[in-house]
């Protein structure tokens, strides 16, 4: 069994069930490993079917919608969503709040788009979620990140418009009740909060799917290539799709994401709490923006962290350093991170405090 505390910002932790029955199927699944069974095989079939199922399950997908896992994951998301997308405009909206973005803007323009940077928070290295800016009804799509996994910064709620929008949910999919009718593409690399990495998930409006003005959409990143084979197009990432499904089926008998939802406002509100009132450490995010999945932090005195990363190391925590583009410290919480973690996190800091007052 895993013994340390997974703090990591991806590959993300999984309950310990879903790596016992992992393990389980790759010595025996039917009969067979599950590494080895041929991805048109009745067994197969029925895994997919199930973990596709289990996300319209977990989100309440309405009918009309297409649950696909893919490879090349959000990163080749970026690129897909756009050519996907790409109608009479020939132009999309980005919201630009980080690092993830960044690159979605990048691949935007890969895809021969003109791409409109309607509001940004790079002005203040990332640490706030823009408001209050117009989307332009001229444009195909608007597109952002929902959570900013490096920045700690997460939409609380999510822009209003007419213009479809397109959302990389990776690192926050299935943390938080979510209406899937206001999105035409949702994607989300599994790493972050649904299984090992190897695939990544789209939810799809089905009425985008063979519509996009993309010269020449290659056949591969075109979704509806993806829809019309049952996400079965080519072999597809068997091992982590099946461990996807395990771990929804875990997430659907502990209530769902609505009880993962509560669990995660508990434990945000534990490690925020510990922040704010430990005169050693200070949020790095605005506060009404802070992310519920990924907690970034830094010490009032960087002379101490090395002090510090060796109090943490010591209880067992693994994964508390910040991104290089933030310093500092991260605690991404996802779904399977017991609150059990979070308490000793925040003894260790309280006890760093003591220690040095
Ligand atoms: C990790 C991450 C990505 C990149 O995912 P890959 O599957 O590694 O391509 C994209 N967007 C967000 C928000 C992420 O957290």
């Amino acid at each position: 069994m895993a013994t340390k505390h997974n703090f990591g910002a991806g590959p993300c932790i999984l309950p310990q069930e879903v790596f016992k029955q992992a393990s389980d199927a790759v010595l025996d699944f039917n009969g067979l490993s599950i590494l080895e069974i041929s991805h048109r095989s009745p067994d197969f079939i029925e895994v997919m079917e199930e973990a596709r199922d289990l996300v319209k399950q977990a989100l309440n997908v309405p009918d009309g919608y297409t649950v696909l896992y893919l490879q090349g994951g959000a990163s080749l998301g970026f690129l897909m969503s756009a050519m996907n997308m790409s109608g009479k405009h020939k132009k999309a909206a980005y919201i630009n709040t980080g690092a993830w973005s960044t690159k979605a803007i990048k691949e935007g323009k890969n895809a021969g788009l003109e791409v409109e940077v309607v509001a940004s928070s790079e002005d203040k290295n990332f640490n706030y979620i823009p408001k209050g800016f117009d989307i332009p009804s001229d444009n195909d799509f608007v597109h952002f990140t929902s959570n900013n996994t490096i920045f700690g910064t997460q939409f609380k709620s999510f822009p209003k418009t007419d213009v479809p929008m397109v959302c990389d949910m990776s690192s926050d999919i299935f943390s938080r009740e979510i209406n899937v009718a206001d999105f035409d593409i949702i994607y989300a690399g599994a790493q972050k909060n649904l299984g090992p990495a190897g695939t990544v998930l789209f939810i799809v409006k089905e009425d985008i799917l063979g519509k996009s003005t993309h010269p020449g959409i290659p056949t591969y990143l075109d979704l509806n290539t993806h829809h019309k084979k049952d996400s079965s197009f080519n072999t597809p990432p068997v091992f982590s799709i099946y461990v996807s499904m395990l771990n929804l089926r875990h997430l659907m008998a502990n209530g769902g994401v609505s009880e993962a939802e509560k669990r995660n406002q508990a434990k945000a509100d534990l490690l925020y709490n510990a922040v704010d009132n430990n005169p050693m450490f200070k949020g790095t995010a605005a506060v009404e923006d802070r992310s519920n999945m990924n907690a970034t932090f830094v010490l009032e005195n960087d002379s101490l962290t090395e002090e510090f990363n060796q109090m943490w190391k010591d209880a067992g925590i693994v994964g508390l350093k910040g991104h290089r583009s933030v310093g500092g410290f991260r605690a991404s919480m996802y779904n399977a991170l017991n609150i059990s973690s979070v308490e000793t996190l925040v003894e260790i800091m309280n006890e760093f405090a003591l220690k040095k007052a």
